[in-house]
């Protein structure tokens, strides 16, 4: 029976290490650390995301700097707001939350993003550092999957990784963080062909596919760590991922559930980017470095 990945437990934990950093730093420094979680329109799923991260980071001692424009806002508009964002002294971590209404293109705004402030590590800029190897905010939901392996003491060094899923959001990250991490990396996507015979061959998988239910017992070597991103609301109500739970469960030796398990990951890695640049804008020790890949 595969052992759990518990996200929930570990971003609690990691919650309770910045809040004791922010709270060392808070009286030299003159001011907390802020956050701006940009949404523009109604995405009612973006509404939940957004309140949980605030909620987080009020928990931490960060404080919520967001703003939240009409749908119908016009691109200058949002740009014109986050290079305010960019100037405000007061604010180290930026996120414009995904996705934009139709008719705003992602990659301009996001590009518009200070790169230092980027709390979601998805600039340019920032995607390259990685691929570098060199410092710099680290897109959150690789990140979580990274420290959730290294909680569970899982060894990457040597391991074959497989990542279902090409994304820039995840996919991709996470494979380059699995390969700095000494890993032999494949990644599969849609055209990939007989999906089963390259995951099968996983010591880690990785599934972030966006497919309910896509990665079943067929998928899965017997002993692997099997990490699930995919995150879908069931029509009968409640959450299921890409990977077939109760069939993985009993081959793997590990498994992260869904809710429960990257969700949580993704919000305390944001927390952590967020303060992690304020302690840079300040010259703060930080004491985190485990938690960036
Ligand atoms: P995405 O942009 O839709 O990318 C999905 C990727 O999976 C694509 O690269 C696609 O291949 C590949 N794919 C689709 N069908 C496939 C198949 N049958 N076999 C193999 N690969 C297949 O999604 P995303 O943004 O990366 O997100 C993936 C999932 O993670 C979603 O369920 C999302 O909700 C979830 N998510 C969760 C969190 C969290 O915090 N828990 C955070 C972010 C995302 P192509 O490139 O060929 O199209």
């Amino acid at each position: 029976m595969a052992t759990l990945l518990d996200g929930r437990r570990l971003a609690a934990a990691i919650e309770a290490r910045l809040a004791a950093v922010v709270a060392a730093g808070r009286d030299q420094v003159g001011r907390p650390p802020g956050l701006a979680v940009l949404r523009v329109g109604n995405d009612p799923a973006s509404g939940v995301y957004v309140a949980n991260k605030e909620k987080a980071c009020s928990r931490v001692g960060i404080l919520n700097l967001g703003s939240h424009l009409p749908g119908d806002s016009p691109a200058a508009t949002v740009q014109a707001t986050i290079e305010g964002l960019n100037a405000d002294p007061a604010v180290d971590g930026i996120l414009l939350q995904l996705p934009l209404p139709p008719g705003l293109a992602e990659g301009p705004l996001l590009a518009a993003i200070d790169p230092d402030k980027d709390a979601d590590g998805l600039h340019t800029l920032n995607l390259g550092r990685l691929l570098k190897g060199e410092p710099g905010p680290r897109s959150c939901t690789p990140a979580g999957v990274m420290a959730l392996l290294a909680a569970s003491g899982v060894t990457l060094a040597g391991k074959r990784a497989v990542v279902v899923g090409r994304s820039i959001l995840v996919g991709q990250p996470m494979a380059l963080m699995l390969q700095a991490a000494d890993a032999t990396v494949s990644v599969a996507h849609s055209r990939t062909v007989d999906l089963a015979a390259l995951t099968r061959q996983a010591e880690v998988l990785v599934v972030a596919a966006g497919r309910p239910g896509i990665v079943g017992a067929e998928h899965v070597r017997p002993g692997a760590v099997v990490v699930d991103v995919g995150i879908h609301r069931r029509p009968e109500g409640g959450l299921c991922g890409d990977v077939r739970h109760d069939e993985v469960e009993p081959i793997a030796s590990a498994l992260s559930p869904v809710p429960g398990g990257v969700g949580p990951m993704t919000v305390a890695m944001l927390l952590v980017n967020t303060v992690v640049a304020w302690c840079h804008r300040h010259g703060l020790e930080h004491g985190l470095d485990d938690l960036l890949p």
